[in-house]
């Protein structure tokens, strides 16, 4: 007999019926070779607080060159992880728990796209993130697939028109899908961004094109989220805005978040990090200052907090105690 999936409700709608702070996270598909079951096993400890949705990220192929005969080089895509339409099945019929699979630019044609997503709304899966994604190691800019989309943007205006019964090829009658999109927003303004005005205008038109909430990428200083969503609340957008929090954990960390994400480590913060001399007391700081955070989020009546736990559950467990 089928196992049926959980009945799935839209990201929007367990915001609109939540009676205060929810509390989401997303994973990272492990490295391939791995099974399912390490997926499960950062899940469990997190079960306990009631996750509405999990959310599932994506990550491009990247290339290697290899050396042929005579000197030739080979471009190989590698892929390191496996894709998330069947991790977020996999959740789904496990947990029962809404999943949310990140759906990125980079990499796919529309027609690829548009494949996923057929078999993303035939397994009952009908929320996404929808990205950009970023550049791979051999490209120094962004470079958009010759038959995809340069921009988020444009992601969400292909599943608006699918989710208006539009196919890219319109030779039979298809019922349209329903999927409720969600987008990314930066408090700290994405980091191609020439300013933190352009960046909400860009934000702007992917709410107007149909996302129905923002994800924020982390954030360690909580100001410069309410200060992101007083700008966005300034320019009209209404949607949502759901902060994304990362608990620090290593000593490596230190110098990878604030390069990596673009995002600045608040004064009080750095002062502790400093002090840290192992990855233990890093770890400890990051639990106290994402509890910190967390506590000022949820009293500021937040409609959710996500936690980026990069595939280790424990310092979200320990944070997500003394919160939910
Ligand atoms: P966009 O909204 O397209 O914006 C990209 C840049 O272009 C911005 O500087 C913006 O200001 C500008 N811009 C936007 N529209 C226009 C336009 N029409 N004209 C000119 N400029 C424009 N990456 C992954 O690969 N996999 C993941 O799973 C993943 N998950 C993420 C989850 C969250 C919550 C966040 C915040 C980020 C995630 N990312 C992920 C990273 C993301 O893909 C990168 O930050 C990427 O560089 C930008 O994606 P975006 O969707 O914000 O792009």
């Amino acid at each position: 007999m089928a196992i049926p999936l959980a009945q799935s409700m839209k990201v929007i709608n367990h915001l609109k019926e939540a009676k205060g702070t929810l509390f989401s996270f997303e994973i990272l598909p492990p490295l391939k070779g791995a099974n399912i079951q390490s997926i499960y096993d950062g899940i469990d400890p997190l079960m306990e607080f009631k996750p509405k949705f999990i959310n599932v990220t994506y990550h491009r192929e990247e290339f290697i060159y290899k050396e042929r005969e005579k000197g030739l080089l080979e471009k190989i895509a590698i892929r390191k992880r496996p894709g998330t339409v069947g991790i977020c099945a996999a959740i789904m019929n496990k947990y029962h728990v809404d999943a949310v699979p990140h759906l990125i630019c980079g990499g796919f044609s529309k027609e690829e796209t548009e494949n996923a997503l057929i078999d993303l709304q035939f397994l009952g899966i009908d929320n996404v993130l929808a990205l950009r994604g970023d550049s791979i190691k051999t490209e120094s800019t962004f470079k958009p697939h010759p038959e995809g989309h340069r921009y988020a943007v444009e992601l969400i205006e292909q599943i608006g028109e699918m989710n208006s019964g539009k196919y890219l090829v319109d030779d039979i009658q298809l019922a349209p899908t329903d999927f409720c999109i969600g987008a990314a927003g930066y408090p700290e303004k994405h980091f191609e961004a020439m300013n933190l005005s352009t960046d909400l205008h860009y934000l702007k038109q992917k709410v107007d094109a149909g996302a129905e909430y923002i994800v924020t990428q982390m954030f360690f200083d909580n100001k410069k989220y309410f200060d992101f969503v007083e700008g966005c609340r300034a320019i009209g957008i209404t949607v949502p805005i759901i902060p994304g929090i990362k608990p620090i954990k290593t000593l490596n960390h230190i110098a990878f978040l604030p390069k990596v994400f673009s995002i600045d480590f608040p004064e009080a913060l750095s002062k502790e990090l400093l002090k840290c001399k192992t990855n233990e007391e890093v770890n400890k700081v990051g639990i106290e200052w994402g509890i910190h955070q967390s506590k000022e989020l949820k009293a500021a009546n937040v409609p959710c907090i996500h936690y980026y736990t990069m595939s280790t559950s424990d310092a979200v467990k320990t944070i997500a105690s003394e919160i939910f």
